[in-house]
């Protein structure tokens, strides 16, 4: 990617990531609401898990671009969606990663790791993404880990 549609994008023009978004998309499935932001289920289940939490109430690119009650909000949301996320799956790590490389908008990868992931004891993101193991999961397994995920938050 040129830099150029990078700082269009960081400037939230046609950001792809500002609510309202499609429930589902080929990268993710919306899971729930929390409170300044929303839990998606992404589509590649390389690393069981997997999620994204984006910001909901307006385009922002980093952290400091919030106000201190946003920043609060927004860290006790990433506090009980990794504490559902570990409920469910169970794993030997999570990663949280705020990266913003490819889409400029504030969004959190929720990345629980395991002892026999293909790249454990590393980040998940040194390859390109095209390079990176694709691992969807049948429907209804997918279907099974959005409502134990739902059941996790609501808990
Ligand atoms: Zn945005």
């Amino acid at each position: 990617m040129v830099d150029e549609p990078w700082t269009s994008l960081a400037h939230g023009v046609a950001c792809p990531l500002d609510a309202p978004r499609p429930p589902t998309t080929e990268y993710w499935d919306y899971v729930g609401a929390l409170s300044v932001s929303s839990l998606y289920l992404s589509r590649n289940q390389t690393y069981r898990g997997h999620c994204q939490l984006i910001f909901d109430p307006r385009h922002a690119t980093r952290i400091d671009q919030l106000s201190a009650a946003e920043w609060q909000a927004m860290a006790s949301d990433l506090w009980r969606v990794q504490a559902a996320i570990v409920g469910v799956v169970r794993p030997d790590h999570i990663n949280v990663e705020s990266l913003g490389n490819v889409q400029p908008h504030l969004h959190w990868h929720l990345v629980p790791r395991y002892r026999h992931d293909p790249r454990w004891g590393a980040p998940i993101w040194l390859t390109s993404l095209a390079d990176m193991v694709d691992t969807p999961l049948a429907e209804a397994e997918r279907a099974t880990l959005i409502r134990e995920l739902r059941a996790a938050l609501d808990a």
